[in-house]
C-alpha cells in the first residue's frame, strides 16, 4: 500500500519527462523509506547516477537500502544510522556529511539533505538528495593548512621578536639566563627534546656544552659534555669542518644516516633519533654551534634550517655583545701592565668587605705594598726593565694569595691586597711570605739580576673603634704603617704589633 502510494510520487512508473529531468541532475535524488519499527528500509526511487557514482544498481536499492549503507565509511556509519532514526522521531529536515566508498574503491565526501514525512502506517519517507563535496573538503583542508602555516610563521616571528627584545635589553651578567630561556622557548616551539649550545676551543679540537634545555622526562647530558675532545670522531670532525669552513647546517633526519662509528653509538646511547645543528659565529668566526635533538623519528619543516639559522643569529649577536662587554669591563677594571685589578675594581670590593664586617663581624684586613728604592731600579735598567719587575712582582702577589683575596695595583709601584675572613695573624703570615719571596727572587732584566725588596703596612678592621662608612680610614692606616716600614729601613712589615723583620 505504502509502496504504491510512493511509486505514484516518484517511483518506477514516474512519467518519462520527470525521469529525464531527474537523470539530467548530477546529484542523486531519492526517496528513502524506513519502516515504522526501523527494521527494514529501501529506496522507493533513486536516480540512475547512483550506479555511475557508487557502482550500485538502483534496482538493488529498491529492494533494500543495505547496499548503500554498506559503502558508508566505517567511522561514520553508526552515526548516520542514529541521525536517521532521530530524524524519523522528530521529523525535522535531515542533513549529513559522510564519506562513501565510490566506484574506484576509495572514500569521498558526500553531503545529503532530506525532508522526512510520516506515513499513515507509521513508516517514514525522506525526499532526499545527495552529492559529492570532496572538492570543498579539499579546499577546506588546504585553507586550514595555509591558516596553520600563517599562524606558525606569525608565532615564530613573535617569538623571535620577544627573544630579540630580551637580548637587546640584556643586562651585563645575565647572558647565561637569557640563553637558557631562549633554548627553552625554541625547544618548546619546535617540540624537540633537547636544545643546546656548544663552544669550540680555538683549534676546534675540544667542544664544551655550555647551555642545555631538556623537555620533561629527558635526561640532561650537559655534565658529560664538558670539554669533550673531538679526536676519534671522524664523521663529526668532517661535519665541524663543514660548519666552520662552509657555514653549513648539520641535519640528521634519522640516526641510521650516520655511518657506524663512535658518534652514532654515543647518540644512540643518548636516545637521539634526529638532530639539527647550526653554527654560531662571533666576529665572523665560528665559535660553536646551536642545536636541537629529537628522541623520536619525526618530520621536519622544509624551512627548519632557515628558522634555526635565525635563532643562531640571535645567539651570535648576544655572544658577540657579551664578549665585547666583558673585554670593555676587563679593560676598565684591570691594569694593562700587570693584568691585576685596578683601583676602580678594588674600591667597591672594599665597600662590600666593609659591609660584611658590619653585618656579620667578618674579619677583614688590607696590606699595602711599595717596592723599595724603585726609582733607582728604573735608573739602573730603564723604565722597561722597571716594568718587567712590576709584572713579576704582580705574579708573586698572585702566587702567594688565595683566589678570594683581592689583589690590585693601587698606583705606580704600590699594590694593595685585601683579605676577608682571615685572622690578623694569618694576614701577617701571608704578607711575610710575600716579603721573603720578593727578597729571594732573582729579578732578571737583560741578564742582570736586580736586588729588589718590598715594604708593607697592614691595617685590620678590628683595630678601628667602629666599622667606617668608607674604606679610606683603613687605607690611610695601612699607608701610614707602610711609611713607618720605610722609616724602619724597608724590607719589613709594620702592623698593629709593630715592626716585623723576616
Ligand atoms: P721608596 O723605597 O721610598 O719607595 O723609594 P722609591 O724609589 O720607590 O720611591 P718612590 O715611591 O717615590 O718612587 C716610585 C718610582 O716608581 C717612581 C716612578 O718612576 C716609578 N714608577 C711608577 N710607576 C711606574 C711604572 O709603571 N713603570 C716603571 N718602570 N716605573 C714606575
Ligand atoms: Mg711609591
Ligand atoms: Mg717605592
Amino acid at each position: 500500500m505504502t509502496a504504491k502510494f510512493n511509486q505514484r510520487q516518484l517511483g518506477a512508473d514516474t512519467d518519462p519527462p520527470l525521469r529525464k529531468l531527474v537523470s539530467s541532475i548530477p546529484d542523486v535524488l531519492c526517496t528513502y523509506w524506513l519502516s515504522a519499527d526501523g527494521s527494514s528500509h529501501r529506496y522507493l526511487f533513486i536516480s540512475e547516477q547512483v550506479k555511475a557514482i557508487l557502482g550500485i544498481d538502483p534496482g538493488v536499492l529498491r529492494e533494500s537500502a543495505d547496499a548503500l549503507f554498506a559503502v558508508i565509511h566505517p567511522d561514520e556509519v553508526s552515526e548516520v544510522r542514529a541521525s536517521v532514526a532521530e530524524s524519523a522521531r522528530v521529523l525535522t529536515p535531515w542533513s549529513y556529511q559522510a564519506r562513501l566508498k565510490v566506484q574506484t574503491g576509495h572514500y569521498e565526501w558526500f553531503e545529503a539533505r532530506a525532508m522526512p514525512e510520516r506515513q499513515a502506517d507509521g513508516s517514514t519517507i525522506w525526499y532526499s538528495q545527495f552529492h559529492k563535496i570532496q572538492h570543498y573538503k579539499d579546499l577546506e583542508h588546504s585553507l586550514r593548512e595555509r591558516e596553520a602555516e600563517s599562524a606558525f610563521q606569525a608565532d615564530f616571528q613573535k617569538l623571535i621578536a620577544k627573544l630579540s627584545t630580551e637580548f637587546i635589553n640584556l643586562s651585563f651578567g645575565a647572558i647565561d639566563q637569557c640563553i637558557n630561556e631562549l633554548l627553552e622557548a625554541i625547544g618548546d616551539f619546535f617540540q624537540v627534546d633537547r636544545a643546546y649550545l656548544y663552544e669550540f676551543s680555538p683549534d676546534y679540537r675540544v667542544m664544551d656544552n655550555t647551555h642545555e634545555w631538556c623537555s620533561a622526562g629527558v635526561a640532561t647530558i650537559i655534565d658529560s659534555q664538558r670539554d669533550v675532545p673531538t679526536d676519534g670522531f671522524d664523521w663529526w670532525q668532517s661535519k665541524i669542518d663543514e660548519m666552520v669552513g662552509g657555514n653549513k647546517v648539520i641535519f640528521v633526519e634519522e640516526i641510521e644516516q650516520i655511518p657506524p662509528g663512535p658518534e652514532r653509538v654515543m647518540l644512540e646511547e643518548q636516545g637521539v633519533c634526529s638532530m639539527f645543528c647550526v653554527p654560531v659565529r662571533v666576529r665572523g668566526l665560528v665559535t660553536g654551534f646551536f642545536g636541537v635533538d629529537s628522541m623520536r623519528n619525526r618530520t621536519w619543516r622544509e624551512d627548519q634550517a632557515d628558522l634555526l639559522i635565525i635563532v643562531s643569529g640571535l645567539l651570535s649577536g648576544a655572544l658577540e655583545r657579551n664578549r665585547l662587554e666583558t673585554e670593555l669591563l676587563n679593560q676598565s677594571i684591570r691594569d694593562p701592565l700587570t693584568g691585576l685589578h685596578n683601583r676602580r675594581y678594588l674600591m667597591p670590593r672594599l665597600d662590600e668587605m666593609l659591609g660584611r664586617s658590619r653585618r656579620d663581624g667578618e674579619p677583614f684586613a688590607l696590606a699595602m705594598f711599595d717596592l723599595d728604592r724603585f726609582k733607582s731600579i728604573n735608573d739602573t735598567i730603564g723604565h722597561l726593565g722597571g716594568d718587567s719587575c712590576l709584572r713579576r712582582f704582580a705574579e708573586i702577589l698572585l702566587e702567594q694569595t688565595r683566589t678570594t683575596d683581592v689583589v690590585a695595583r693601587f698606583g705606580g709601584e704600590e699594590f694593595v691586597v685585601a683579605f676577608s675572613g682571615v685572622s690578623p695573624a694569618d694576614v701577617r703570615l701571608t704578607v711575610s711570605r710575600i716579603i721573603c719571596a720578593v727578597r729571594e727572587h732573582d729579578f732578571m732584566f737583560e741578564d742582570k739580576i736586580l736586588p729588589l725588596t718590598v715594604s708593607a703596612g697592614i691595617a685590620a678592621i678590628g683595630e678601628l673603634d667602629a666599622v667606617p662608612s668608607s674604606p679610606d680610614p683603613l687605607i690611610r692606616l695601612a699607608d701610614d704603617r707602610l711609611y713607618c716600614a720605610k722609616q724602619e729601613g724597608r724590607d719589613c712589615i709594620v702592623d698593629a704589633s709593630g715592626v716585623s723583620r723576616i
